[in-house]
């Protein structure tokens, strides 16, 4: 009798086994607490462990709404875009990128108008980052900080929306191609003995590409170090690879001094099915040796039913029928869990989904 009851004791209080999950969401808009209370005890109790939360850079923000995600039993990262900064008078014109034509992105921004990115190579670019991320950390409920669009604006876009823009991008064009600016041209002349603006094609030149990728893992570590500093973590939502991440956006992200990383594996944008996931997955985590855990960002479709009319990437995503797949295949390959792009996007069919999906071991294979 006794035993039995000690028994019964032991399984109430043991935790269900499930994988960590985090969920990249924002706002707060016009919420007021019990709104905000509401919708975050809700995603707890679906399984979210942490939100990726983006709400403008004012640290005040962080502070209301992060007491409420803690209070929900939630980790709380602030999720704020670092080399793409809209019109601030903090930042001069003379701080953001130029492509190869010399065109600056603030007054002539690739692709869409928000598409201002600042030069990684600039004190003044640092100083802005390093001061607003400092405030943000310093907020006593902030867990992490997320750094997103750290990184160039796309020199490749991915194929699935190459048809959106009327492009193809087979190779790096001059209009895609930054940073060209005095300062990234001379320091790199300097460090290799090469013009690159007298080069006949910028993008054979290996050292080129690879001095871009040092400016955006030197501008990580720097932001580390005052992220740290503040006793906080640092990690990043990046793109799939890092093959793809270099290519595409020159990120370099298994240097960089990140306590996690977050890849986008967006199958829809590169035209791959779910089982790609689990492929890309394997890659992320062989390319940081097991050092840091990956959590593998799941793009989820936000109207199934019309998926296969929609011509835009932005509106495909994970049907509830392919979101298993999806994640076994991340954690099969040795994620330390996932990342839902994003909660709002869920219908209740992926809802049912991801249940069946998130409370398994899967460092051990099933037998059936
Ligand atoms: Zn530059």
């Amino acid at each position: 009798m006794l035993l039995t009851l000690i028994l019964t004791m032991v399984s109430c209080t043991e935790e269900r086994t499930k994988i960590k999950v985090y969920a990249w969401t924002g706002g707060p808009g016009e919420a007021t607490d019990s709104v905000l209370r509401a919708k975050f005890e809700d995603l707890k109790a679906k399984g979210i462990d942490g939100l990726m939360y983006n709400g403008g850079q004012d640290p005040k923000t962080y502070k209301r709404v992060g007491a409420l995600v803690k209070e929900a039993g939630m980790e709380f990262h602030t999720w704020i875009p670092t080399m793409v900064q809209g019109k601030n008078p903090k930042l001069p014109k003379e701080l953001y990128a130029f492509n190869r034509n010399g065109e600056s992105a603030y007054d002539k921004p690739a692709y869409v108008d928000y598409y201002k990115f600042l030069c990684p190579n600039k004190e003044g670019t640092y100083n802005f980052l390093a001061e607003m991320y400092g405030n943000v950390a310093a907020v006593e409920e902030v867990d992490g900080i997320h750094l997103d669009y750290i990184r160039f604006p796309d020199v490749i876009l991915a194929e699935g929306l190459w048809d959106k823009y009327g492009l193809v991008m087979d190779r790096e064009f001059p209009d895609y191609d930054y940073c060209y600016c005095d300062d990234c041209t001379s320091d790199f002349k300097e460090l290799t003995g090469i013009d690159i603006k007298e080069a006949e094609d910028p993008s054979q030149v290996q050292e080129w590409k690879q001095f871009r990728y040092d400016l955006i893992t030197t501008i990580v570590g720097r932001i580390s170090e005052v992220v740290h500093g503040k006793g906080k973590q640092l990690n990043a939502a990046v793109f799939p690879g890092p093959s793809i991440a270099k290519k595409l956006v020159r990120q370099e992200w298994n240097k960089w001094a990140l306590d996690a990383v977050y890849p986008m594996n967006y199958n829809d944008f590169y035209l791959k099915g779910p089982e790609w996931v689990g492929e890309i997955t394997k890659e992320e985590v062989e390319a940081v040796n097991t050092t840091k855990p990956v959590y593998s960002g799941l793009f989820i479709c936000p109207n199934p039913e019309n998926k296969t009319k929609e011509n835009d990437p932005e509106n495909h995503g994970l049907l509830p029928s392919e979101l298993e797949e999806a994640i076994r295949g991340s954690m099969e390959s040795g994620a330390a869990g996932i990342c839902l792009f994003t909660p709002e996007r869920m219908k209740p069919e992926h809802w049912e989904a991801f249940e069946r999906a998130i409370y398994k071991d899967y460092t051990i294979k099933e037998s059936n």
